[in-house]
Order: structure tokens, then C-alpha cells, then sequence
């Protein structure tokens, strides 16, 4: 993953730090927020958000609603949700995207580089040969933005027609 370059993550890095934990956040939002939140799909404990700061387009998020940091503290309907949420997530990708791999993972901790290290989620990357050179052009975070309600919208599409 971290042979992306992406440079628009800087604004990111450069964020002042919030004791506020989005993933907790963003659901707990109204639902007439969740374009604007990126907040792609409320499942019964788990849901879909993208990536605001994404490695690469279409890099997608999957969390519990519950503030839990490792993947041992899922239950097992957790777990069994997040999975299914990550067949779901793959379907839509390879539907509008088609990308040519996927860097599924988590990162656990702060040691292991995690951003939000309290509340477990899995990240979802789709990978195309040759991407290591694909985003950049999209530096400017005005057009990234833009280029994430896109992505948004093109994904939510394919949602409602697998559902
Ligand atoms: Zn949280």
C-alpha cells in the first residue's frame, strides 16, 4: 500500500487532531449527510464509508458502529456483517471500477500506522498495474473532493442495483 504515492493525504496529516472519533461520528449523523460524509451503506452493525483521504480511487472503509480498536472485540455477528460488507464492497468496485486487484487490511494500533486507532475498520484498496503513477494528477483537493462525490454517486448506483 504504502508504494501509493498520494499526495493529497498531506491535508490529512495536517489536520488538527480531533478527540472526536469519526467512525463514531458520521453514523450517528442524519442520513441526509451521508453523501456529503461519504457514508456509503448502513448495514444492521456495520456500515460502508469512503475514504476522504483515499491511496487510490475507490478506497473504501468497512466498520462497526460500535468504538472497538482490534478485531477481537467484534462479536461474531460483527465479524460475520463486516465480512459480507466486504463481498458487497468488492461486487460494487469490480462493477464500476473493475480494478485488477485489491489490497484488503487492517492496520491494529498505532505501531502498525493506524489513523484511527480506536475503532477497528477495514480498509479496501482497489489496485490497477501500473497505479502507482494513477493519482497523482488528482493533487488539488477542491477536484479530489469533486472526485470523491463522483465516485460516490457511480458506487451508490451499483449499490441499488445488487440490493
Ligand atoms: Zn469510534
Amino acid at each position: 500500500m504504502d508504494r501509493l504515492w498520494a499526495p493529497w493525504r498531506i491535508e490529512y496529516i495536517k489536520q488538527p487532531k480531533s478527540d472526536k472519533c469519526i467512525l463514531c461520528e458520521i453514523p450517528r449523523q442524519s442520513r441526509e449527510n451521508d453523501r456529503k460524509n461519504l457514508l456509503l451503506y448502513r448495514g444492521e452493525k456495520a456500515f460502508i464509508i469512503l475514504n476522504r483521504y483515499p491511496y487510490n480511487n475507490g478506497h473504501l472503509m468497512i466498520a462497526p458502529y460500535r468504538h472497538v480498536p482490534s478485531v477481537i472485540n467484534l462479536t461474531d455477528d460483527e465479524a460475520i456483517e463486516i465480512h459480507k460488507l466486504l463481498k458487497l464492497s468488492i461486487k460494487i468496485l469490480d462493477k464500476t471500477m473493475k480494478p485488477e486487484g485489491y489490497n484488503i487490511g487492517a492496520n491494529i494500533g498505532k505501531a502498525a500506522g493506524a489513523g484511527i486507532d480506536m475503532h477497528y475498520h477495514l480498509h479496501i484498496v482497489p489496485r490497477w498495474v501500473g497505479d502507482t503513477n494513477y493519482m497523482p494528477v488528482l493533487s488539488d483537493t477542491k477536484i479530489i473532493v469533486e472526485y470523491l462525490q463522483q465516485t460516490y454517486d457511480n458506487l451508490k448506483k451499483a449499490l441499488k442495483e445488487i440490493i
